[in-house]
C-alpha cells in the first residue's frame, strides 16, 4: 500500500451527483488533496457548509497513513475533513493506536510532567533514529550535544523556526526525545531524553562555556542526570575580567527561581548593592523577567 491513502465507505442509494463530490473531494496525490473545498464549491455551485454536510451525511472516511513502525499493520484514523485529513499527514504519528497504548501505559491521571521513559526506552531499543532523513539525525544530535533548552533555541531553533521545529516535533512523536512544556502557560521548559540515547549515538555532550562579565548569573536545570550525587544546576562558565572576593567584605548571596525550571545566582558585596541602589533610585525595581533578559541578551 501506497501511504497516506484514503477509504470512503458510502451510505447506501446515494445520488451519482454526491458519489461524484465525496470522491473527488477525498482524491489525494502525492499527499496533496487534488480538489480543494474552494475549487469543488466554484465546480459544483453548493456552498460551504453544503459541501461540509454532503461529505459528513453520506459517507465515512478513514485515512491510512502510514506504516506502524512496530507492528508494521497500517496507522488508520477516522477523518472527517480536508483539513483534519492534512494535519495528520504533516503530523503523522508513528505507531498505530494499539502499539501507542502498548508503549505508555501511563494512566492519563498520571503526573504529566514525568517523562515516558518506557516509551523513551523502547525507541532506543528499536533504534529508531534510523527513521529518520540524515538532516533530522543532525537536528536529534544538536538536541543531545546541547543538552539544554535555552541555548539550543538560541544557538539552533531560532535561526530557522520554520525548519528546526517541525523536526523537533517529529522527534518528540516518535519518542527519542520529549518535549516538556510547564503546564500553567504551556511554555517549553526542556527538552528531555534519556541519557542512553546519547551513549546509544555516541555523542559527546558539548560543555558550551558561557561568557559572564559579573557574579550574577541564571544556571540551568542540569537535565539526565545519572547519579544522584551530580547537581541538579550546573553550567560552564569563564569571566571577562578578574572577580575579586576579598577578606572581610560582606556579600550577599541570592538564589531565585525561574518559571522554565532554571535557578539566578548572584553574589554581590554590600558596597556595590548599595551603589546600584542609589543609581537607580527612582526607577520602579526590576522584575526577575527583566533580569533575565539582561542575562539572556
Ligand atoms: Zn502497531
Amino acid at each position: 500500500m501506497k501511504y497516506p491513502c484514503l477509504e470512503t465507505e458510502f451510505n447506501e442509494n446515494l445520488d451519482k451527483q454526491i458519489v461524484k463530490i465525496i470522491n473527488q473531494y477525498w482524491k489525494i496525490e502525492n499527499r496533496t488533496f487534488l480538489y480543494s473545498p474552494t475549487k469543488l464549491r466554484n465546480k459544483f455551485g453548493i456552498t460551504q457548509p453544503k459541501l461540509n454536510s454532503i461529505v459528513k451525511n453520506n459517507s465515512k472516511t478513514k485515512l491510512f497513513l502510514d506504516e506502524c513502525v512496530e507492528c508494521k499493520k497500517p496507522i488508520i484514523i477516522p477523518v472527517t475533513s480536508q483539513s483534519t485529513a492534512k494535519s495528520k499527514i504533516e503530523n503523522p504519528y508513528f505507531h498505530c493506536s494499539d502499539c501507542r497504548s502498548k508503549l505508555d501505559p501511563t494512566p492519563l491521571n498520571d503526573d504529566f510532567t514525568s517523562p515516558k521513559n518506557h516509551r523513551l526506552k523502547y525507541a532506543i531499543k528499536a533504534r529508531y533514529w534510523n527513521k529518520l532523513t540524515r538532516e533530522e539525525l543532525a537536528v536529534l544530535k544538536k538536541v543531545i550535544e546541547f543538552d539544554n533548552y535555552r541555548s539550543l533555541q538560541k544557538k539552533v531553533i531560532q535561526t530557522n523556526f520554520e525548519h528546526y521545529w517541525p523536526i523537533i516535533e517529529k522527534l518528540d512523536r516518535l519518542s527519542l526525545i520529549e518535549i516538556q512544556r510547564d503546564p500553567l502557560h504551556n511554555r517549553i521548559q526542556k527538552i528531555y531524553f534519556l541519557p542512553e540515547l546519547a551513549n546509544e549515538l555516541e555523542i559527546n555532550r558539548k560543555n558550551i562555556v558561557f561568557t559572564e562579565s559579573s557574579l550574577n548569573f541564571n544556571v540551568p536545570q542540569k537535565l539526565n542526570r545519572t547519579k544522584e550525587t551530580q547537581p541538579n544546576f550546573l553550567k560552564p562558565i569563564k569571566f571577562d575580567r578578574d572577580i575579586v572576593l576579598k577578606k572581610g567584605i560582606e556579600y550577599i548571596c541570592s538564589i531565585w527561581n525561574n518559571p522554565d525550571g532554571s535557578i539566578n545566582f548572584g553574589l554581590k558585596s554590600i558596597d556595590e548593592l548599595k551603589a546600584q541602589k542609589d543609581s537607580t533610585k527612582g526607577s520602579d525595581p526590576k522584575t526577575i523577567g527583566e533580569v533575565i533578559k539582561e542575562i539572556w541578551k
